[in-house]
């Protein structure tokens, strides 16, 4: 499954768990060029294990690799996250309006409360009118409060739809899973477990809707493989034809998400 030149991303995200629990997202590209593998660290990518073009080595070995520079990529997470901290400290731009492909829906965002006296004490989202979203909350409310208001209602939306779509898809494919969670989370599209539990992105909805769809087929796929060994990917492709074209694409997918979307408010 490797393309003839340059990268290829074997697979999104994953994470690692480094000493003193810190746990350090990456993922693995393969480059035609490189001899060994090796590491790379930068504030916009995170970690990146740069792996000889199909020579793609088993996660225990690779997480025990990356075990052994743990100090080194501590040191420099930190210096990310000050740097991140920093940036959160500027106006978070909050939207106008938000569309969501995957179900082919805009919704514009009205941040004024209709009748101030009637805003309640903590910040929430409430749907106007079809395609008109309500952010209410005290006056003084920060970006931040919004940004989370607005990420929970989209984390609501995803739960009303992805799992309806993940059982059309398991039905179809014949491949059941034992239940589907739709969570925030900060680097993954999906994952599976070893009892077929998946969880899926909310943020997902963002996306062009065959990118996510190739997301939930991955994922019900490793109901079958767990692994991403050459198996799996035969078995993705038989159920996706165009899993390689989607895969490559969606190298740039977090990009395509908002800012108040991926940013940490914690
Ligand atoms: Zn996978």
């Amino acid at each position: 499954m490797t393309p003839g030149a340059g990268w290829a991303i074997v697979w999104s995200m994953q994470r690692v768990e480094l000493a003193d629990g810190l746990s350090c997202p990456y993922r693995i590209q393969e480059s035609n060029r490189a001899r060994r593998i090796r590491l790379r660290l930068s504030a916009a990518d995170g970690m990146v294990v740069i792996v000889p073009a199909g020579a793609v080595p088993l996660r225990e070995d690779l997480e025990r690799l990356i075990q052994t520079r743990s100090r080194w990529i501590a040191r420099h997470m930190q210096r990310f996250a000050h740097r991140e901290s920093a940036a959160q400290a500027e106006v978070l731009a909050l939207p106008g309006c938000i569309h969501l492909p995957v179900i082919n829906e805009r919704w514009d965002v009205r941040y004024a409360d209709p009748d101030p006296n009637q805003a309640p004490s903590s910040t929430r989202v409430r749907v106007a009118t079809q395609g008109v979203l309500q952010v209410c909350g005290p006056e003084s409310g920060q970006s931040k409060d919004r940004a989370q208001a607005l990420r929970a209602w989209i984390r609501t939306k995803a739960t009303a739809v992805l799992p309806t779509w993940l059982a059309e898809l398991a039905h179809d494919l014949r491949m059941p899973f034992s239940r589907v969670t739709i969570r925030d989370q900060r680097s993954r599209w999906g994952s599976c477990s070893h009892h077929g539990r998946i969880n899926l992105n909310c943020k997902l909805l963002f996306l062009p809707r065959p990118w996510a769809r190739y997301v939930l087929i991955h994922e019900l796929c490793h109901t079958r493989i767990m692994n991403h060994g050459p198996d799996f990917w035969t078995l993705l492709a038989m159920h996706e034809p165009q899993a390689l074209r989607i895969r490559r694409e969606m190298r740039t997918a977090w990009r395509k998400l908002p800012a108040w979307m991926t940013m940490s408010l914690a």
